[in-house]
Order: structure tokens, then C-alpha cells, then sequence
């Protein structure tokens, strides 16, 4: 995979503006240059015509990633430079993740999930790990079993089933961190699991905010785990486990911005919480890697999701954020603490 010293890799993805943004205004505040470098162009300075104000702000500001996506890049694109490396690896034993990080509308879901017209990295995904696995069944037992899960104000959600209860995650020596009685079905080719996905989807929290009609403020996590055995060996032989995480993660916007209250406001809390201990374990593993520390200390007690992800992050592990932005004017802040985050991971 095209890494630095680490197994971390962060690209940008921009979406287009849509008709009702474009009504509003055509300034777009992203740029970029290379497919790796993402210029932010802050509105605001051309409009503060006071020197004390504009002091204290940038015209405009830089940041570079393993890969940045402009508006034009295409879900085949996007799949190639990311998620598609980490396949292969999966079946060698590797475990991996996929994560989509931004605020809600940025393109977390477009680029996870897609759309009919145009599929997205978890059927992409699926598509080649199925390809693979036909390879290798000629001298391998394989075994695939998905799972998809919902982290929703820090309770864990089977998505397979109807049942509303909250899942404990307990570790076990051999497969890693387990989750108490989640529902894991087998499956033999993409077909299957996408069918799974779709159930999945309907059982998703979804209400409405202030800040979107719609938006998704829980964390879907799709895991796929993988059994291998040497067909040759017989019984004696090592099972090895892996597993792929593909996790479409809750809108960053701050709680402050829509017009939370009460139980809204809590859940705005809890959501910022697991993201600022995701961005702060990423940043640690980052930072060991780079300084050869090979057992770092990392806090993964502080949220579900990263205690959830305890065993698919970091060491033997392959990670990809995907940060999503939008260029429209009014999103110039979420965009700007979006690019900060990516840039605090790589
Ligand atoms: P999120 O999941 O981050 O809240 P969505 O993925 O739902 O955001 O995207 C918001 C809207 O923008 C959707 O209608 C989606 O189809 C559209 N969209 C997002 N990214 C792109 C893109 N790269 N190209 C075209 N449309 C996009
Ligand atoms: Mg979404």
C-alpha cells in the first residue's frame, strides 16, 4: 500500500456542489493541486475589510494528503487509490479499515455506500474480496462472515436483526475484539452480502436535525472476518483470522451548530467524544510508527468505536481515512475542522 512509515492513509475526497447550493452562490472554497494537495480558500478575508480581522485569518491555506480527490473524480477512482489496496492484504492475515470521516451531507454515505447508478467502496470492496477468494479456494478453507453493526450514543446496535439491545465487546485470544451475541452471517459471494447491507440500512437511526433533514448521527460498521486454513494441512493446521472494517462514521458538525437540545445535544456530545478519541488514537499510531516505537500505549478505552477497533487499527493493521469535504461557502467550517482532523491523522 502507498504509505509513508506507517500504515495510515489519509485522502480528501470534494463532492460538487448541488442545484440548491448553486442557487445560493458558485464560490467553491476548495482547490486541488496534483490529486494530493487540498487549498482552502477562506471566504471571510476578502470580505473582513478590517485590518485587525484579517490579521488574524489566512487567505488561504494548504494541506496535502496521500491522495485528494477533486469533484470530478469518479467512485472507481476513489476505490482504486484506497480501500482496493488493502484487499490482498486481508487474505496474507492483515486486518483492515476503511473509515469515512466528515459532516453530514460532505459524501461519507456516497462514498461508502453510493448509489444504484454509481456503487461505492463497501460492493467494490465485496466484489474483490469475492474475486480473491475464489483464487485461493483451491488450496484453501475459507469461510467469510459479515456482521454489521450500529454505535449509536455509545450503544451497540446488531443491524441484522430487528432486536433493539445494546451489545457488549468482550476480546477473545484467538479472533480479537468480539461483539456479545452479534448476529454473524456466512456468505459465499457479493450478492449475499449486499442483500445483508441493504437490511442493515433499513434497521439504521435515522431522525432529522436542525442541521439536515436527514442525517446520520450513529457510526455503521460493516465487518467482514475471515477464516484460513491451509487445505493440505488437515486438522492440525492453523485457522488464521482477519477481518475488514468498513465504517461510514456520524456527521462531525459540531452539536453547537444546529439548534440541539436536551437529548439531541447529549447525543452531539457522545458522537464528538468517539471522533475526537478516533482522531487522537490515529494520531498516536501515526506518530509511533514514524518514530519506530514498536508496542505504543494507545487509549482505546474512551469510546465504543475505537474499543470496537482496538485490534483493526494500527501495528500489523491497514488503515484508510477518507476525509469528505464540501466547497460550499456556508460549509467553509466544517471543512476547515474536517481538513484539520485528516491532517492531525497522517
Ligand atoms: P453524508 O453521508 O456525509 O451525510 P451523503 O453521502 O449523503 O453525505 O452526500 C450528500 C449528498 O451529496 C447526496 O445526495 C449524495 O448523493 C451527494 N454526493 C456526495 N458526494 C458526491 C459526489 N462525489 N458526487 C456526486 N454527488 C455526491
Ligand atoms: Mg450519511
Amino acid at each position: 500500500m502507498k504509505t509513508g512509515q506507517n500504515n495510515i492513509m489519509v485522502v480528501v475526497r470534494t463532492r460538487p456542489l448541488n442545484q440548491r447550493e448553486l442557487t445560493k452562490s458558485d464560490y467553491e472554497t476548495l482547490k486541488i493541486l496534483d490529486n494530493r494537495v487540498v487549498v482552502l480558500l477562506d471566504p471571510g478575508y476578502e470580505m473582513n475589510q478590517d485590518d485587525v480581522l484579517r490579521k488574524n485569518r489566512n487567505k488561504e491555506m494548504q494541506f496535502a494528503f496521500d491522495f485528494a480527490f477533486d469533484k470530478e473524480t469518479d467512485q472507481v477512482e476513489v476505490y482504486k487509490n484506497s480501500a482496493q489496496l488493502l484487499i490482498k492484504g486481508i487474505f496474507d492475515g492483515y486486518n483492515a479499515t476503511v473509515f469515512a470521516y466528515g459532516a453530514t451531507g460532505a459524501g461519507k454515505t456516497y462514498t461508502m455506500i453510493g448509489t444504484s447508478e454509481s456503487i461505492g467502496i463497501m460492493e467494490r470492496s465485496m466484489d474483490d474480496l469475492f474475486q480473491e477468494y475464489q483464487q485461493l479456494s483451491l488450496t484453501k478453507d475459507i469461510i467469510v462472515r459479515v456482521s454489521y453493526i450500529e454505535i449509536y450514543n455509545e450503544q451497540i446496535k446488531d443491524l441484522l436483526t430487528a432486536r433493539d439491545k445494546n451489545l457488549d465487546l468482550r476480546e477473545d485470544p484467538s479472533q480479537g475484539v468480539v461483539v456479545n451475541g452479534i448476529t454473524e452471517i456466512e456468505v459465499k459471494n457479493t450478492h449475499e452480502i449486499l442483500h445483508l447491507l441493504k437490511i442493515g440500512n433499513k434497521h439504521r437511526t435515522i431522525e432529522s436535525t436542525g442541521a439536515n433533514e436527514v442525517s446520520s448521527r450513529s457510526h455503521a460498521v460493516l465487518q467482514v472476518q475471515l477464516q484460513i486454513k491451509d487445505k493440505a494441512s488437515g486438522i492440525q493446521s492453523e485457522i488464521q483470522y482477519s477481518k475488514l472494517s468498513l465504517v461510514d462514521l456520524a456527521g462531525s458538525e459540531r452539536a453547537a451548530n444546529t439548534q440541539n437540545r436536551g437529548i439531541r445535544l447529549i447525543e452531539g456530545a457522545k458522537i464528538n467524544q468517539s471522533l475526537l478519541v478516533l482522531g487522537n488514537c490515529i494520531q498516536a499510531l501515526s506518530e509511533a510508527a514514524e518514530k519506530g516505537v514498536k508496542h505504543p500505549f494507545i487509549q482505546y478505552r474512551g469510546s465504543k468505536l475505537t474499543r470496537l477497533l482496538k485490534d483493526s487499527l494500527g501495528g500489523n493493521c491497514r488503515t484508510v481515512m477518507i476525509a469528505n469535504v464540501s466547497p460550499f461557502i456556508n460549509s467553509f467550517e466544517d471543512t476547515y475542522n474536517t481538513l484539520n482532523y485528516a491532517n492531525r491523522a497522517k
